[in-house]
């Protein structure tokens, strides 16, 4: 898969893209078109990183970043105290679909048991 095809990118590299909630430098936000909670939001890197797989000691600052942005979003969302979840997919068995790393932000619910 070219990053052309990557649905993600196509995102990241369109200035005036409707659907993120948040941007900067280095990420972006968007609502999950499939939510699996009353909150459930992505929280993307820019750049195109396949998944962790592919995370070195050079990706530290975007990982941190991405945790940063995460508990601002759900700061946001009036989660904080409430509660919620970060889930990142790593590879088939996790049921990673979208090569493109990114973050669950999980929240406005009780929710279920991992596993
Ligand atoms: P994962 O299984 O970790 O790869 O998660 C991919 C997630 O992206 C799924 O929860 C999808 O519902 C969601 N998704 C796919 N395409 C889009 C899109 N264009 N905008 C927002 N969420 C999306
Ligand atoms: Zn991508």
């Amino acid at each position: 898969m070219t990053t052309r095809e990557c649905v993600f990118c196509n995102i990241a590299r369109d200035p005036v893209h409707e659907s993120p909630i948040y941007r900067d430098e280095r990420v972006f936000v968007v609502k999950d078109i499939n939510p699996k909670a009353r909150i459930h939001l992505l929280i993307i890197p820019n750049m195109h990183l396949n998944s962790l797989a592919y995370i070195g000691p050079g990706q530290v600052p975007i990982m941190g970043h991405m945790f940063v942005v995460a508990e601002e979003m759900a700061r946001r969302e009036g989660a904080t105290l409430s509660g919620y979840r970060l889930t990142l997919n790593q590879g088939q068995d996790s049921g990673q679909e979208i090569e493109h790393l990114h973050m669950h932000l999980l929240a406005g619910q009780k929710l279920g048991a991992m596993g």
